[in-house]
């Protein structure tokens, strides 16, 4: 094991640890790619490891090639669990990497590329994802999308419906797909956001998605409690990942992102992942219906 990866654990100032603001300008076409980042994001690719806290779960991942995604397939890999990954087709490259990586980690890996706009595709996936499993106990749903708009006025039925598709009807197809499939002692794990607490002017589509995801979140835990099912979201703050130049803000908010959090820069996938691993796993055996910050300061209330 190489002396990186055991430097997970030392003692770092964490205004410092990862890169800071100012950043470089760099549009891209949504969804984006993470290879094509100024700097590339830290996925955890050589600092996540891992300690079979999840060791033989069956776990389904969405938008896994890049972002939080990647970092929660590399962790939970890492952690002992098998996977079944889902992303967009046009984002082929950055999956590779990641389907590789797990891969060396010696758990199952399957991946299937396809649009959660659709609720067949959502209900072929978690069909597929079991059977190629033998099972299922884990569901993340971190796919998300995210295009900043200045004015309601030029933000389209289009845009707002496309943004609700897949943000919030994908994880409600998803959940409910894989609900008969979901043994006592399952998680499911959804996306949330800082924006569902202190949205941003030009997200009027996005922040509404992220505080439904926050409320379906705590009504399904209720739900589900009875049956030994916990339900819980992570909110993250900034996070450094192809979301943001991809459309999901301006670049001028790219140059400076995470600046004005108090830690003073963008969160990496790498350090979200770990409360990912903690929900899925039965450390977290009495928390449900919790909505886990990692924001970097900018606290979730
Ligand atoms: P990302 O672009 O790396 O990941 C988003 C993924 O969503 C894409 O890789 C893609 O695979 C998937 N996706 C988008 N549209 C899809 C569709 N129609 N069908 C299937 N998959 C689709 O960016 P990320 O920042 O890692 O985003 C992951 C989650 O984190 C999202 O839910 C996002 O809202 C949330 N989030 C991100 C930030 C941040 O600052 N980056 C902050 C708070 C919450
Ligand atoms: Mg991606």
């Amino acid at each position: 094991m190489s002396d990186r990866i055991l430097d997970q654990f030392a003692m770092r100032d964490p205004t410092t640890q990862y890169p800071r603001p100012p950043f470089e300008e760099q549009p891209q076409e949504p969804p984006g790619l993470a290879r094509d980042m100024l700097p590339r994001p830290d996925h955890g690719e050589t600092s996540y490891r891992g300690f079979g806290r999840l060791k033989g779960r069956k776990a389904l991942i969405t938008g896994a090639d890049s972002g939080i995604g990647r970092a929660v397939a590399i962790a939970f890999a890492r952690e002992g669990a098998n996977l079944f990954l889902t992303y967009l087709p046009e984002e082929q490259p950055d999956a590779e990497e990641v389907i590789e990586l797990a891969k060396k980690a010696g758990v199952q890996v399957h991946a299937m590329a396809g649009n959660l706009r659709h609720e067949d595709f959502c209900k072929e996936l978690v069909e597929r994802a079991h059977t190629a499993l033998g099972g299922l106990d884990v569901l993340v749903n971190v796919a998300g999308h995210q295009i900043y708009e200045e004015k309601l006025q030029d933000l389209t039925s289009e845009a707002f419906d496309a943004t609700f598709k897949i943000n919030v009807y994908a994880m409600f197809w998803l959940c409910k797909a894989a609900l008969p499939h979901l043994p006592r002692g399952a998680s499911i794990i959804n996306t949330a956001s800082i924006q569902a607490y202190d949205p941003s002017a030009i997200l009027g589509d996005y922040a509404p998605t992220k505080a439904a995801i926050v409320a379906f979140t705590k009504a399904l835990a209720k739900q589900l409690g009875k049956e030994g099912i916990r339900v819980n979201a992570v909110a993250p703050g900034p996070v450094w990942t192809p979301l943001q130049p991809a459309g999901g803000q301006p670049q001028e908010k790219v140059k400076n992102f995470g600046a004005n959090v108090p830690l003073g820069r963008p969160g990496q996938p790498v350090e979200v992942a770990p409360a990912y691993v903690f929900l899925a796993s039965q450390e977290a055996s009495f928390v449900t219906g919790e909505i886990y910050g990692v924001t970097g300061g900018h606290a979730t209330p």
